[in-house]
């Protein structure tokens, strides 16, 4: 198995990179979408969430409500600390799981692996095989952010203030992708990347 690790801070352009992976047939594993399931109506894992923070993180109707969750966890980082310390083990495992289900069913020459927080977290190292960064400025970033979601600049500010820096993500990455420009241009970058990843997994098979 060959492990591409893809990751960025918000709004940088991960899931627009992640997309055009997709789309030339690379499977692609996603921890942000994996802990969206485990976090779904019904899931064994509501009712744990609601004994930790209590009953208001959980909407009326049973389900999760992320953004009381997240407001509640960036004012405070020891209860941060405490969901990561629930979630992200679970998350892992199904990570693993789907890595491994793609590599027997489609034998594919990489996968790319979404990890947002992947410089929070040690966890994956000893699986990922090349680190991708998709890097855009931070304005852009915010900007960016703010038109895909309901978050006020002041929200999308205090996420990336809670995420690893700009900085520790390029020093940390193998690969680095800047998507200042177009999304055709991210595109093309995002294939050019796989073209020279696809000589280099032969290369090594
Ligand atoms: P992330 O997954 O890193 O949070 P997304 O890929 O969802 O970021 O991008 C954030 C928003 O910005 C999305 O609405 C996306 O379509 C848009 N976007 C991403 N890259 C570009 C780009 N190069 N040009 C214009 N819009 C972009």
């Amino acid at each position: 198995m060959y492990i591409v690790a893809l990751t960025g801070g918000i709004g940088s352009g991960k899931s627009e990179a992640a997309r055009q992976f997709a789309r030339l047939n690379v499977p692609v594993v996603d921890t942000d979408v994996i802990a969206h399931e485990l976090t779904a109506a019904g899931s064994p894992m509501l009712p744990e969430l609601a004994q930790m923070f209590g009953a208001g993180i959980l909407n009326a109707d049973g389900s999760l409500n992320r953004a009381a969750l997240r407001t509640h966890v960036l004012d405070n980082p020891a209860e941060r600390a405490r969901l990561e310390q629930l979630l992200h083990p679970a998350i892992y495992d199904r990570a693993m799981q789907h890595l491994r289900d793609n590599d027997r069913k489609l034998q594919p020459q990489y996968q790319v692996l979404v990890i947002p927080l992947l410089f929070e977290n040690n966890r994956y190292r000893s699986v990922i095989d090349t680190i991708l960064v998709i890097d855009c400025d931070e304005d852009m970033q915010v900007s960016r952010a703010m038109a895909r979601s309901q978050l006020t600049e002041q929200e999308v500010r205090a996420i990336m203030a809670a995420q690893t820096s700009r900085t520790i993500r390029l020093i940390g990455a193998d690969e680095i992708i800047e998507n200042n420009g177009s999304i055709m241009e991210l595109i093309e970058k995002v294939n050019k990347f796989h073209n020279k990843l696809i000589k280099t997994c032969l290369v090594s098979k």
